[in-house]
């Protein structure tokens, strides 16, 4: 149902409507009863947007972002050239170039449009190399990205806007919110070509193997990561927009796992028995990296709950009956999930 304070809020942008964070996030504000245009420069690929309008435009172009952010109250900017650490390791110049252009343009059309409030997805990428060498990571706190060494292309890009998008905040008095998010998973997004992300992945090679038969890995699986579900980022997000606070944010989850125990689990939720079968040859990024979340906590008495079985138990169905509709998932036919146990603390 629709609130006196959704009401408030007025006209929304979603900028990366046709990706999946960005086209979770226009069902999520949609589902609260607002005004939505997403732009991107393609559509959703599995579904279709709820936006009220849809605008197919290149966010490179400073004309197309101004005509986007007219006549909104709120953008939130997730367009981005992004990927998995296959991608973001072997497109360093092409990506910084195309990101460092979507987010000064849009910082740029919505001062001068007007907008009252900007959100800016940026990713723990931003944290420096040198507090995750290990895989018993402490969590990253906000205030830990400087003295910087982020990660080469993607996080320097980030880093470089996030300072940016605060100078606009200083400068200009656009109210500025910045949150970083760390690894992202869920129904929808993608799960093959080059740019998926560890838990989609790993979910496609699982549906993929004959049961008894073995995957690839990539490192030795010893790394570690929290994952966070799509259904919290794009409610975190929201929540985020509505605060007042203006320092970056972490959004994701303190569920610390090795990518061997992510494996294990989407197994479990497979009903399969496979091998790993490890490459060291394929990049690994960080040795370890959690969230800390003492601020999201302390700010807005909330954080993610989804514990990552639950999410995955959402996740792998999905992710094989895609597979499964091109004819090469193998058995067994997953289960309808049941969800909703949150993390213990
Ligand atoms: P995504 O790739 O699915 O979505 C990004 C969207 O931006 C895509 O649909 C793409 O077409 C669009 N885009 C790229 N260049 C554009 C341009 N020039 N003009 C218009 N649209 C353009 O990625 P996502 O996972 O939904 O991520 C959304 C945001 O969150 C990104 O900024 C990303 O860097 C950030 N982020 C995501 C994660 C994660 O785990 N998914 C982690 C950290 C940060």
């Amino acid at each position: 149902m629709k609130t006196e304070t959704d009401r408030d809020r007025g006209r929304v942008l979603v900028a990366g409507a046709g990706g999946f964070i960005g086209h979770h996030l226009v069902k999520f504000l949609k589902s609260k009863g607002l005004w939505v245009r997403g732009v991107d420069i393609k559509k959703p690929e599995y579904e279709p947007s709820p936006a009220d309008e849809f605008l197919v435009q290149d966010l490179r172009v400073p004309e197309n972002c101004q005509r986007s952010v007219r006549g909104v109250r709120e953008v939130y900017q997730l367009g981005a050239d992004m990927g998995g650490i296959g991608y973001i390791t072997r497109n360093f110049a092409s990506l910084c170039r195309n990101n460092v252009l979507v987010n000064v343009n849009m910082l740029e059309a919505s001062r001068l449009e007007g907008v009252a409030r900007y959100l800016y997805t940026s990713s723990a990428c931003v944290y420096p190399s040198f507090l995750q060498h290990v895989e018993s990571v402490k969590g990253l706190r906000e205030e830990d990205a400087v003295p910087a060494d982020p990660e080469k292309g993607y996080g320097w890009e980030k880093l470089f806007a996030e300072q940016l998008t605060s100078y606009y905040g200083e400068d200009y008095g656009l109210g500025v919110h910045i949150v970083r998010l760390h690894n992202i998973y869920g129904p929808l997004g993608t799960y093959q070509g080059g740019r998926e992300k560890a838990p989609a992945a790993i979910c496609r090679k699982v549906a993929e193997a004959e049961d008894g038969s073995s995957i690839e890995v990539w490192g030795d699986g010893e790394q570690t990561r929290s994952f966070c579900y799509v259904g919290d980022c794009v409610e975190g997000l929201s929540r985020i927009m509505e605060s007042e606070e203006r320092q970056p944010f972490n959004l994701g989850t303190e569920e610390l796992v090795t990518v061997n125990e992510l494996v294990d689990l989407v197994c479990g939720i497979a009903g399969k028995h496979l091998q790993k079968q490890y490459d060291a040859s394929m990049p690994q990024g960080v040795r370890g990296r959690n969230s800390d979340n003492s601020r999201l906590r302390k700010v807005l008495n909330w954080e993610p709950r989804t514990r990552l079985e639950d999410g995955l138990k959402l996740t792998y169905p999905w992710i094989w009956s895609r597979l499964n509709e091109r004819g090469v998932a193998k058995p067994p036919t997953p289960m309808v999930a049941v969800v909703g146990h949150p993390i213990p603390r």
